[in-house]
């Protein structure tokens, strides 16, 4: 059986012939492009299997499928994961990789192990256009979308890191956060289709209640999930008044706060199970959003919407002024919101020796080669002159 990793040693495996890739189509899409070779629907199950649950990547290795088909697809699709070009591990567990996409931009993806649980923070987007003042991310402009097979890849690269494609490898994904870099529902198409692969029992069989779309709030898209995919919702709320999100999160200006409370009820009210709650983000920065008059203002305004509130302290990085309060600050913050009846949680600080905020590593790795590329360039030239007066 031929080894995967083969092929993630090699990059992309095709990146310049225009073949769909058949990591990112959804069960009726990959039945859809079987039946155009003249197969049946069954056939698109066994690839699903091979791909999602075995972590194959080579036709060739799918022994239950007949050589000429085999040849056939090697001739129309490709199987295409990214590059881990840099991985980190903290102390506490917690993995970072640095991945290379298609045309050589970078995303980060990151694996939070927690007893249990193993979670998996995925990219969406190269960059983000929507410059929230607090992200590290969105200081790095916008560049792509991810596509499907790309978002998907990150839970493969995981799975695969975490040996689950291995004989005797157990461990598995149980969480999946699209909280990584980019806005996801600025990428709409393709994180639908990905989030439903990573829900659909034929890929990763991932719990509705454990697959999480993080969104800064672009409303039309949040009213235009409804009936397309039952994932679960999480705003990335940040501020308790219009006055304040609109310097933190500057898409507020266009969808203020109750345009977008309206829209995540509507959502919530339209899922098939209806025990689910919204996770509101709110990232606490010293003196900027950390006050009691905030806390007590996110009571007030959350009364009608079911949720629970995962309280983020700051994670500084060096682009930016703000900073992380005490932890005095952010336990009188959340005891006004338990005292008032939420649920509140603190997330915990995990990652911090490893460029904890979202975007830093692309950022230091993406600096790293660029400081290569000038050492290697003034090596270049110092050897020209050399061989000039010698
Ligand atoms: S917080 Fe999210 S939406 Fe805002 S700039 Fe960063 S990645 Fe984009």
């Amino acid at each position: 059986m031929t080894d995967p990793l083969h092929t993630i040693e090699h990059g992309f495996c095709d990146p310049l012939q225009d073949k769909p890739n058949l990591l990112g189509l959804s069960m009726p899409r990959l039945v859809e492009f079987m039946q155009t070779l003249g197969e049946k629907p069954f056939r698109a199950r066994q690839l699903m299997k091979w791909m999602h649950h075995r972590g194959i990547l080579d036709f060739e290795a799918m022994t239950d499928i007949s050589k000429v088909l085999r040849q056939r697809l090697a001739r129309a699709a490709v199987i295409e994961i990214p590059e881990v070009v840099h991985e980190h591990v903290s102390a506490d567990g917690t993995r970072k990789w640095a991945i290379r996409l298609r045309g050589g931009s970078m995303v980060e993806t990151v694996l939070i192990p927690e007893g249990q649980r193993a979670t998996l923070c995925v990219s969406s987007q190269i960059g983000c256009s929507l410059d929230c003042s607090f992200c590290s991310t969105g200081k790095q402009g916008y560049q792509r979308d991810l596509d499907a097979g790309e978002i998907v890849a990150q839970i493969w690269l995981a799975n695969h890191a975490l040996g689950v494609y291995r004989e005797g490898g157990k461990r598995q994904i149980t969480n999946v956060v699209m909280m990584g870099m980019g806005e996801p529902l600025m990428n709409f198409d393709n994180v639908v289709d990905a989030a439903n692969l990573m829900m659909d029992d034929m890929a990763y069989g991932l719990s509705k209640r454990r697959v999480t779309l993080s969104t800064s709030g672009v409303v039309p898209a949040i009213e235009k999930l409804i009936g397309k995919t039952d994932v679960s919702l999480a705003i990335s709320l940040h501020a308790p008044n219009d006055r304040l999100r609109n310097e933190l999160v500057p898409i507020n200006r266009k969808y203020p706060i109750a345009e977008l409370l309206r829209a995540t009820r509507r959502y919530m009210e339209n899922l098939p199970d209806n025990s689910r709650v919204v996770v509101i983000e709110y990232t606490l920065i010293d003196g900027v959003n950390d006050l009691d008059q905030h806390a007590h203002e996110m009571v007030a305004l959350l009364r009608d919407v079911p949720c629970k509130i995962n309280l983020i302290p700051y994670n500084p990085f060096p682009l930016s002024d703000y900073k992380r309060p005490s932890s005095n600050r952010v336990d009188r913050f959340k005891r006004i919101l338990l005292q008032a009846g939420y649920i509140a949680t603190v997330r915990s600080t995990r990652g911090d020796d490893i460029d904890a905020a979202c975007g830093q590593l692309v950022g230091r790795v993406v600096d790293r080669t660029r400081r290569n590329e000038r050492y290697r360039t003034r090596q270049q030239s110092n050897d020209s002159i050399i061989k000039a007066v010698t």
